[in-house]
C-alpha cells in the first residue's frame, strides 16, 4: 500500500508551489472519515483513495486534483457532506469530488455495450472539468487492480465495463497506458481462456524473441550513432490485448501474427525523426501502406508519431515507431499531458481552464487536413450539444441542450408524448418545460384522456416533439372543420331538397373532390368547414354533372325528381342569384305566362308581379330585376276571378265542376246579388298557368246565362 509520504514525493518532483500542504490535509480527513471501514481486499478502505491519488500523482496532476482524488468517495461511502468539503477544501475540490460522486452514481452497469457510446458521451458531457474524468479513470485503474477480491460474476461485470466505457474514453483522451492496462485487466477476466493462451503463446518463444529484440535494437543503435543521431531505442511486446484483437480482426493463428514486437525511437526534434524515418527505410524495406504521418497529421487528442512497418532483419514485419521525447509524453498521457506540470513550473492558472488543450488544439487547426472532421471529433468528446438521460430503466437517451419533458416523452413513444401530463426527474416532480440536464432519471406521467396543448410548441427542442404536436392540432382542427363542414353540407343540400349523404355515394363524388383539388371527400368536407369553399359550389357542381348527362337518369335528377313531387321548386328564375327567395305580389297574382318582373326588397329576397302591376310601375327602377317563369317546375298560383250572370238554380255548382274539370282548384267563394237578378260570384282559384287559366276562363263563359267573366287585378 503507497503511503503518503510517496505521493508527497511524487509531486515534489513535477510541482514547486506551496500549495501542496492541501494533499496532506485531504488526507488527514480521508483517513478519519473512511476510518473504519475495509475493502474486499481485507485493507483498509484508506489504501484505496491513497492508491488513486498515487496514480494521479504519476500523471504529474495539480495537487487539487490530487486532494480530490484522496477525497473522491468521501462523499458517496461516509457522512461527509458536499458542504463540509467545500468549507475545508474550497469549491474547486468540493466540484470536482462532486462530479466524481455523480458519475459514480449513474446507473451505467444495467446499459448493454450498444449503449457504449451513448454512456461513453455521456461521462464526457457530464464532466464539466476533465479532473473528473481523470480521477475517475484513475479510481476505475485500481479497482482493475484489485478485481480479484471479487466474485467472479462480478468480475466479469466490472471487467466488461472496463473495456466498453472507460479504456475507450482513455483512448479517446489519448491516456495510452491507462487504456491498454485496463483492456489487459479486463481481457483476463472476460476472457480468460484466451488471454491465458496468448501469455503462454508469447512466453513459449520468450528467449528468441528477447534476443530478436536485441538484436534489432543494437543494430538500430549503431546506425544512429554513425549517423550522429542521439536517440533512445525501445523494443517491446505489444500488448495480449492487442495481439488478441489482431487475431479476431484478421483471422489468424496466434503463429501467425508476426508483429507482437514493437519498436519506439524517440529522439529530441520533429526534423531528426523524419532524418531517422529515411534511414530506417534505407535499413530495411518498409510496407509503404503502412506509413502513417501522425506527426503532419496528428490524431485528434494530439497524438503525435511517425508510424512505419518494415521487413525487419530476419525476413519479419517490424513495427517502429518515431517520435520526440514531448510527443512521447503526450501519447502516454494524453490529455493529462496538457494538464500536468511541466519540469515543476505550475501551469498558468488562466490557461489552466477546464479545456485549455482544446483551445491549445484549436489554435492549430491549420495543421489538420480535414478541420471539419477534426472539429466533429472534438464537438462530439468534450462540447457535446446533447444532453444524455436516463429511463426509470436506465436506458440512456439522447436529447438536444435545452431539451423538455416533453420532448424526452416523444422520443419514448408518440403516445406517451400525446398524453403526457407531468414529469419526475430524479424523483421529484418538474414543470414540463423544465430544461433535462445530462444525468437525469426522467419518469414521464401519462393520463389516458390528456391531449397535447398548442403551449409545447413554445418550448420544446426536438423535430420530433414538435411535428407530433402539430400533427396533433392538425388533425383536431380537421376533426372541427370535418363536423363543422358537414353540417353546414347537410343544410345547404336540405335546402335544395337533396340528400348530402346520397350525393357522398354518388359517383360525381370522386370528381368532383378532385376538380377543387382534394384526395378525400373527408378534405372536401373539411375545407368547407375552414370556410374555404361553399356547399353551393359543391352543389353548382353537382348539378352541372348531372346536367351533362341528362339523358340518363342520374342520380341528382333522381334525388330532385323525388322532392319535386313533394314541393315545387320556385317557379321564378332570378337571372344571375339561384338561391334567393320569391315572393309573388298578392296585388297582380302573376301565373306563368304572365309578363313579369322583379322587384329586389330589403330583406325579403325577391317580390314578382306582373309587369303592367300599378304597384310595380310605382317601384324603384334601380332595384328592379329580370325574372322569367320556370317552365320546368309544376306550381300553382292563385288567382281571383269575378263571374257575372243572371241568378239561377244550381249555377254556383256547374261553376264549380267547370273549375274543376279544367283542373284548376278553388281555393274561396263568395257571392253577392246585385239588381235585377244578376249575379257576381268571386273565386280564387289556383292555376299553373295562364294556358290553364284561359281555357278556365273560356269553359265558365259557356255556361248558361253567364254574362261575362273576368280575371281580377286584385
Ligand atoms: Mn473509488
Amino acid at each position: 500500500m503507497i503511503r503518503i509520504n510517496d505521493i508527497m514525493d511524487k509531486v515534489a518532483e513535477y510541482f514547486a508551489g506551496d500549495n501542496a500542504d492541501i494533499i496532506e490535509r485531504a488526507y488527514v480527513y480521508s483517513a478519519r472519515v473512511h476510518d473504519g471501514q475495509v475493502r474486499l481486499s481485507g485493507e483498509p478502505y484508506l489504501s484505496h483513495p491513497l492508491e488513486v491519488a498515487g496514480i494521479l500523482a504519476d500523471m504529474k496532476l495539480d495537487p487539487v486534483s490530487i486532494a480530490a482524488g484522496l477525497l473522491h468517495d468521501v462523499v458517496e461511502d461516509t457522512h461527509a457532506s458536499a458542504e463540509e468539503i467545500e468549507s475545508i477544501f474550497g469549491p474547486e475540490v468540493r466540484h470536482i469530488v462532486m462530479g466524481v460522486t455523480k458519475l459514480s452514481a449513474m446507473p451505467v452497469s444495467s446499459a448493454q455495450a450498444r449503449q457504449a457510446e451513448n454512456i461513453r458521451q455521456m461521462i464526457l458531457a457530464m464532466a464539466d472539468d476533465i479532473r473528473v474524468i481523470l480521477i475517475k479513470l484513475a479510481d476505475r485503474l485500481h479497482n482493475m487492480r484489485t478485481l480479484q477480491f471479487h466474485v467472479p460474476r462480478k468480475q466479469k461485470v466490472i471487467a466488461q465495463e472496463t473495456l466498453d466505457i472507460y479504456a475507450a474514453i482513455a483512448a479517446r483522451l489519448g491516456i495510452y497506458w491507462i487504456k491498454s492496462e485496463l483492456e489487459e485487466g479486463a481481457f483476463r477476466y472476460i476472457n480468460t481462456e484466451s488471454y491465458e493462451k496468448i501469455i503462454g503463446l508469447v512466453a513459449k518463444n520468450k528467449t528468441e524473441r528477447d534476443k530478436f529484440i536485441k538484436k534489432v535494437k543494437a543494430l538500430i543503435e549503431e546506425k544512429m550513432i554513425a549517423e550522429g543521431l542521439e536517440c533512445e531505442v525501445i523494443g517491446r511486446y505489444k500488448s495480449n490485448y492487442s495481439i488478441y484483437q489482431k487475431m479476431l480482426q484478421q483471422n489468424l493463428a496466434f503463429e501467425e501474427v508476426y508483429d507482437i514486437i514493437a519498436f519506439r525511437i524517440i529522439l529530441d526534434t520533429i526534423p531528426q525523426c523524419y532524418e531517422v524515418l529515411g534511414i530506417i527505410h534505407s535499413m530495411w524495406k518498409p510496407i509503404a501502406k503502412k506509413f502513417k504521418d501522425y506527426i503532419g497529421v496528428p490524431k485528434p487528442n494530439m497524438y503525435q508519431s511517425l508510424h512505419t512497418t518494415v521487413i525487419g532483419p530476419m525476413g519479419e514485419r517490424v513495427e517502429i515507431q518515431i517520435r520526440t521525447k514531448e510527443m512521447d509524453r503526450v501519447a502516454q498521457s494524453g490529455i493529462a499531458a496538457h494538464w500536468s506540470y511541466k519540469e515543476g513550473r505550475q501551469v498558468d492558472e488562466n490557461v489552466s481552464s477546464t479545456y485549455a488543450w482544446i483551445q491549445n488544439l484549436v489554435e492549430n487547426q491549420e495543421n489538420f487536413h480535414d478541420p471539419d472532421e477534426f472539429m466533429e471529433n472534438v464537438r462530439i468528446d468534450l462540447f457535446p450539444d446533447e444532453v444524455y438521460v436516463f429511463t426509470p430503466q436506465g436506458e440512456i437517451k439522447s436529447l438536444p441542450k435545452g431539451a423538455t419533458p416533453v420532448d424526452f416523452a416523444f422520443m419514448i413513444h408518440t403516445e406517451v408524448g400525446n398524453q403526457c401530463t407531468g414529469a419526475k426527474v430524479n424523483g421529484r416532480m418538474v414543470p414540463l418545460k423544465y430544461e433535462l440536464v445530462t444525468g437525469d432519471i426522467v419518469e414521464i406521467i401519462t393520463s389516458k384522456n390528456h391531449n397535447p396543448s398548442k403551449d409545447w410548441l413554445n418550448f420544446v427542442k426536438t423535430v420530433k416533439a414538435r411535428s407530433r404536436i402539430r400533427q396533433w392540432i392538425k388533425t383536431q382542427d380537421k376533426e372541427r372543420s370535418l363536423s363543422l363542414g358537414r353540417e353546414m353540407c347537410e343544410k345547404a343540400f336540405r335546402k335544395y331538397r337533396m340528400n348530402f349523404n346520397t350525393f357522398l355515394k354518388s359517383d360525381e363524388v370522386g370528381e368532383i373532390v378532385a376538380e377543387f383539388g382534394f384526395k378525400t371527400a373527408e378534405d372536401l368536407i373539411a375545407s368547407i368547414g375552414y370556410g374555404k369553399i361553399t356547399p353551393l359550389q359543391i352543389i353548382r357542381r353537382f348539378a352541372a354533372k348531372a346536367g351533362e348527362e341528362e339523358n340518363k337518369e342520374s342520380i341528382f335528377t333522381k334525388i330532385v325528381g323525388q322532392v319535386r313531387k313533394k314541393r315545387p321548386k320556385a317557379g321564378v328564375m332570378v337571372k344571375g342569384i339561384d338561391d334567393i327567395l320569391v315572393r309573388f305580389g298578392k296585388c297582380c297574382q302573376p301565373v306563368p305566362g304572365d309578363a313579369i318582373t322583379g322587384y329586389i326588397t330589403r330583406g325579403y329576397g325577391v317580390t314578382v308581379h306582373r309587369s303592367n302591376c300599378v304597384n310595380a310601375l310605382k317601384m324603384n327602377p334601380e332595384r328592379q330585376i329580370d325574372v322569367d317563369w320556370n317552365r320546368e317546375t309544376k306550381e300553382s298560383y292563385p288567382v281571383k276571378i269575378r263571374v257575372r250572370s243572371y241568378d239561377r238554380v244550381g249555377l254556383l255548382a256547374d261553376i264549380a265542376s267547370t273549375i274543376s274539370q279544367k283542373g284548376a282548384n278553388i281555393l274561396s267563394a263568395e257571392t253577392t246579388t246585385r239588381e235585377s237578378k244578376v249575379v257576381d260570384s268571386y273565386f280564387t282559384i289556383v292555376v299553373a298557368d295562364t294556358d290553364q287559366l284561359n281555357e278556365t276562363l273560356t269553359a265558365i263563359k259557356k255556361i248558361n246565362l253567364v254574362q261575362e267573366v273576368h280575371r281580377l287585378r286584385r
